[in-house]
């Protein structure tokens, strides 16, 4: 079995459901006591929230480059960075490290793909609904993405950021983003990603009027397979 090496803390509410995610899968596929090797570097997300806010992505390259470089040299056979937003570092982390990083908008896709699905909806941080590291991605491997309206955009971040990182569940927001998937559904979309990896502690496929594709499952159970594959 592949050790995996993750990424985490950002935030550890999510972190917490990938270690749990990869072991129910690794004991689902191998059975009996077999358990993930998995090695993890979990960062202060403090120190990279306050970056972000400034603009300050250097500081947090640098934070997770030191971390990717740790786990390789602790035998990490490669690397999950446990945060869409974060893959927007993808580049300047791969060069400095031999070990390939499994990339969270490549599981994804592969995943939407599977199930026929053309047209999607994207929600997560601001950055990965405006910026291209995660939707470039998506569209490269023929899917259609749409993003909600700078207002709606506005509120999916917010509730990221003020409440699912804090650990803060709130039946409101959870109305809020199902109004913001049913617009999505409206204009096409056939399918939408929890391209977050704290949204999946507010909704559930139940609560969605679409298929949803939770960027955090799909990932950790992704990691599993390719740790034993
Ligand atoms: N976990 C979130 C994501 O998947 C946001 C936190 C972060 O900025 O890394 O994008």
């Amino acid at each position: 079995m592949k050790t995996i090496g993750i990424i985490g803390g950002m935030s550890w509410e999510s972190t917490v459901t990938y270690y749990e995610v990869i072991n129910k899968e690794i004991v689902k596929r191998l059975g009996g006591f077999h358990s993930a090797k998995i090695l993890m570097y979990s960062v202060d997300f403090a120190e990279l929230e306050e970056n972000m806010d400034k603009g300050n992505w250097q500081g947090n390259a640098a934070i997770l480059t030191d971390a990717a470089i740790r786990l390789e040299k602790a035998g990490a056979d490669f690397i999950l960075i446990a945060t869409n937003t974060m893959h927007k570092l993808v580049p300047d982390i791969e060069k400095e490290i031999r070990i390939p990083i499994l990339h969270i908008a490549d599981a994804t896709s592969d995943a939407i793909k599977r199930d026929g699905i053309k047209k999607v909806g994207l929600l997560g941080t601001r950055f990965t609904m405006t910026q291209d590291f995660i939707k470039d991605r998506l569209i490269a491997s023929g899917l259609e993405v749409i993003v909600p309206n700078a207002e709606d955009m506005e509120i999916v971040d917010n509730v990221i950021f003020k409440e699912l990182c804090l650990g803060k569940i709130l039946d409101d927001s959870r109305n809020e983003y199902k109004r913001i998937i049913d617009d999505m559904k409206e204009k096409g979309a056939e399918g939408v990603i929890l391209g977050c990896t704290e949204i999946g502690m507010l909704i559930k496929a139940e609560d969605s009027s679409l298929p949803t594709y939770d960027t955090t499952i799909i990932h950790a159970k992704e990691a599993a397979g390719r740790a034993v594959e």
